[in-house]
């Protein structure tokens, strides 16, 4: 969750706090579910799950956890949804943008939700003036997982959202996540590094086809 405080900064709205006394908070198990029950029109539908996507991968490739999307809302170990307003504890544009909750125990079996603010205005890119989906998502992941916040700047769990940092740090975030669910194996991160590599060349592609329209109504119009 995160909100603007006295500086200004959004922050996250979860209050920092130690978990009483070092409770380690977890699932109990490495193989998680999630289904996306609802997406801002901001962004294309394909494009809002391939975000959330990006943001579980980004964990999946730091520890031994693999996640999956799930079609059915009840089966789910995660479920995203998008609220508005005060009985979603929401605020209107800015302010609060998401929240999630945390594993209730240190062997937890269950699901837990997660909450996109549809008032703010979601992007993909930092050069787009918005809120950066997939940032948003892997901090909140990273509170699904059991990950209270980190006093590190420039971590991932740090309260402060920050536009530069879309996954799990070697500052603080790595460490603790590894803590507790141990070290990804290495066949996961060779196939996640395939599949970025293929999906940067097709953005790659798709971002020269979109030059070449605009080059080509350019001299349309002239
Ligand atoms: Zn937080």
């Amino acid at each position: 969750m995160f909100f603007r405080d006295l500086d200004g900064n959004l922050r996250c709205g979860l209050p920092d706090f130690n978990l009483e006394g070092g409770r380690v908070k977890k699932w109990a198990i490495k193989d998680l579910s999630y289904f996306i029950g609802g997406r801002d029109v901001d962004l294309p539908d394909n494009v809002w799950d391939l975000e959330i996507q990006e943001a579980f991968e980004e964990w999946e490739a730091v520890a031994d956890l693999r996640f999956s999307r799930c079609n059915n809302k009840e089966e789910a170990h995660i479920v995203i949804e998008i609220g508005e307003g005060e009985e979603s504890h929401f605020d209107g544009a800015g302010g609060t943008l998401a929240w999630a909750y945390l594993p209730p125990s240190d062997s937890y079996n269950g699901q837990l939700l997660m909450k996109f603010d549809i008032a703010e205005f979601w992007i993909t890119a930092p050069s787009q003036p918005g809120i950066l989906l997939k940032n948003v998502a892997a901090h909140e992941i990273g509170h699904i997982l059991g990950l209270n916040h980190s006093d590190q700047d420039g971590a991932l769990m740090s309260p402060h959202y920050d536009k530069n940092i879309a996954e799990p740090q070697e500052i603080d975030d790595i460490s603790r996540i590894q803590e507790l669910y141990g070290n990804p194996n290495k066949e996961t991160i060779e196939c996640l590094l395939k599949k970025k590599k293929k999906r940067e060349i097709r953005r790659e592609k798709r971002r020269e086809k979109s030059a070449q329209r605009k080059e080509g109504n350019g001299e349309s119009t002239k």
